[in-house]
Order: C-alpha cells, then structure tokens, then sequence
C-alpha cells in the first residue's frame, strides 16, 4: 500500500535544529528556530506564566473534562480583547466570533479551511518572503494560486511600499491578503502607520479579504496594544477579517498550543452561522481542543496584576533583543565590515534579516557553524554577550571573502 509514497526533503528549520543538536563544535550558534533565548542562552519560562500554571494545579475543582468544541469562553475573550482592545465597537455589537486553535499554525490552518470552502476563495496574496509555513498551509487546505507581493526591498533594505501597493491594485476583487501586523517573520520590518493606512485603503476600495497573522504581539515595540493597531484601525475601518493568533512566543507556551482565531463579522447576524461551520470543521479534525493553557492564559490577562506582570516581562525580553541589534550593529560597523548595518537596529521583533546573499549564509553555516536560514533571517534571541563577538566576526569574514 505505501509502496507508491515519496520521501519529501527535510523540512525547513526543525532539519536546521536537527544539524545544530549533531555539530560537535565549541562554537556552534544556532540563530535558526524563532524562539526566545535568555542571556544565559537557556529556555525562558515567563513567571507569571509559571504561577498562574501552579495555581490552576492546585486548585482541588481543577478537572480535564472536554471543552466545547469552540474551546474555553473565558480564553476566547481574554485573547480576542487583547487583540482588538476591549472598547472595540465589534466586540459590543457582536461582531466577532472567537475559536480557540491549535496555536497560531491551528487558527491558520482553520482559518483558510474555512476561507476556501465557505468563502470559495482560491487566491492569496501573501508578503514577499513570508513564513515558509504560510504557503505549505495555503496549499494544504486547498488554495490554487499563491501570489507574493513585494515587501522586502534588497538594496534599501526597508519595506518596498510603492511596490506593495502596486501589486495590492492588481489584485482581483475578493483575493485573500495575508498579512503581518507587527514584528514581521522573517524581515523585522513593519510598516508605519501611514503605510497600514494607504494598504487599509486599497485594500477597501478594492475589496480584498485582509487575513492577518499575530504571531508575536508584544515583540515590536514592548507594547502588545500597540503592536495590534493596524488590526484594530482595519476593523474600525469596518473591514471584514479574519485574524490568526499565537501564544507561543508572547507567552513561551509553544508546546502547548495555545491560538485563538478571531473572525469580524459586518453583521452580527452570521454570527451564528459562521460559528456552526468553525464547529464542524474543529469536530472533523480533532473534536475539541486542550484546556490547561488556554486557562493559564485566561488567569494571565483577567487579572489585573497578573497582566501587569506580564508586561513588564515582554517588556525585559523586548529590552534584551534590542540590545543584542544594537551591539551587532556596533560591532559590525567597528570591524569596518563592508555594506550598511543600521537596519539590523532598525528592524523589530525576534528576526533580522541580514541581507546576506545565501552562499554567504551557507558558509556561516558551514565554516562558522552558525545557523541561520539561508535567506539570511537570523533569530536576535540566539545572540548573547558570549557568542555575539564571534557571530560579529563570522559575518565579516564571509562578506569579505
Ligand atoms: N505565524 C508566524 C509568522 C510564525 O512565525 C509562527 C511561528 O513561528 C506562527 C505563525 C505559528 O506559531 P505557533 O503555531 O507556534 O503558534
């Protein structure tokens, strides 16, 4: 019965982990997989993420009985207001229906089963380079054309607006446009407000399908309201959208697989509807999801000080990448590296994208034993006061050679 089945090529950057985990070099770095590092280069677990966690195992009522199949109520809302703030006009009319997912991969993969049955649309636009994971899912759940529109301009290393906008016009009415709000993966680059506005604005009078992926809120600029406000001007524009949302890094709870997808709707009366069809979909894949971190999530952000708590945490981990970009950017510049390193300071959120052509990647990788993929998206988390003068080093002697 197998015999017909082909192997396909290692995937992505879990093959790059793998490779890292066998190098047997004292020097090795790994600046692949997009998780947060502490200085100590260790595994951070946020404390208040931690004692919220205790909390819940303490608690004599605590059960694991299954939760609906749209998840737990009190996360939904919870994650959903963090998203859209809580004076959101959507929110207070009903607008908006709540699905708590499989983490952001889950509320993605949903997300676009849903678009591409019941919306029957088979286009998407999404930003040129984007997650390696963004097409696989797409053409998973059935979309037919996948479009890039241009977003990372090489030579300027900035966002191409013109650009963006321009492929944006050609688009045809109803295509889907992904979209990053904050802390892009891979380049670190978002755009201004004024850009969100001008995109918000073609978007509209073209009437495309914005969809949008948070996947690490808080990332860009410490502040987790303000790294969500293209999505709320987008719904106070009165756009239809559906949003993706991750807890994986703004929490450290990857392995769990915490994500909530939130659908605004213009009127509340599909509301019904809209959550009959998420219901089927989810009993179809894997019935219900899993209760104990959507809880941990739910105590995180109901409570005053727990929330505070946590701010302040995402606001350390922010404080440490952005000094890690800094002294990169310094140490590059006092090597007299050729090219231009401002943008590596410049950039925002857990990635930068170097701008290094990928044979120049490969010999990091090779002869550096440093990590990185090869379109030259390095994860800042993974540098610290103890590997960053090599890393810096490394750099310099493969863009000279
Ligand atoms: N979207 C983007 C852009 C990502 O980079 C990631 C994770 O790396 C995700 C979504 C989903 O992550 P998870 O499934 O762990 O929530």
């Amino acid at each position: 019965a197998f015999k017909n089945i082909k192997t396909l090529p290692p995937m992505g950057v879990s093959h790059l982990t793998n490779l890292f985990q066998e190098d047997k070099n004292d020097n090795k770095v790994n600046l692949g997989v997009g998780v947060y590092r502490t200085e100590e280069n260790q595994p951070y677990m946020l404390p208040v993420v931690k004692k919220c966690a205790l909390e819940l195992v303490e608690n004599p009522d605590l059960n694991f009985e299954y939760l609906p199949v749209l998840g737990n109520p009190e996360f939904t809302k919870a994650a959903t207001e963090l998203i859209l703030g809580k004076d959101c006009k959507a929110i207070k009319e009903k607008r908006i229906v709540g699905v708590q997912t499989i983490s952001g991969s889950g509320a993605l993969r949903i997300a676009v089963e849903f678009i591409s049955q019941h919306l029957k649309k088979r286009t998407c636009y999404m930003s040129n380079p984007t997650w390696k994971n963004h097409s696989l899912i797409l053409k998973q759940a059935g979309f037919k054309t996948l479009k890039g529109y241009p977003y990372w301009n090489a030579s300027k290393r900035n966002i191409d607006i013109p650009k963006l906008l321009a492929a944006l016009n050609e688009a045809k009415q109803g295509d889907v446009i992904l979209l990053q709000p904050s802390a892009h993966n891979p380049t670190g680059m978002d755009p201004t407000k004024r850009q969100w506005k001008q995109i918000a604005q073609v978007i509209k009078e073209r009437n495309l399908f914005p969809f949008f992926d948070v996947a690490y809120q808080g990332f860009a600029t410490g502040d987790p309201d303000r790294d969500t406000w293209a999505v709320r001007y987008f719904v106070k524009e009165g756009i239809e959208t559906l949003i993706a949302q991750s807890f994986s890094k703004n929490m450290g709870l990857y392995n769990e697989r915490v994500g909530n997808l939130i659908v605004v709707l213009k009127d509340a009366k599909h509301f019904e509807a809209v959550a009959s069809q998420f219901t089927i979909i989810i009993r179809t894949n894997y019935s219900n999801p899993p209760a104990f971190c959507s809880r941990v999530v739910a105590k995180l952000l109901t409570d005053e000080h727990n929330k505070k708590e946590w701010l302040k945490t995402i606001g350390e981990m922010v404080d440490r990448i952005k000094k890690m970009r800094k002294t990169l950017t310094k140490k590059l510049k006092e090597l007299e590296t050729p090219g231009t390193w401002d943008h590596i300071e410049k950039q925002r959120g857990m990635f930068s994208f170097l701008g290094l052509p990928p044979n120049q990647c490969d010999k990091l990788l090779k002869e550096k034993h440093i990590y990185l993929l090869n379109s030259g998206r390095i994860n800042v988390c993974g540098l610290n006061l103890n590997n960053i003068d090599y890393v810096a080093k490394s750099i310099d002697e493969v863009v000279r050679q």
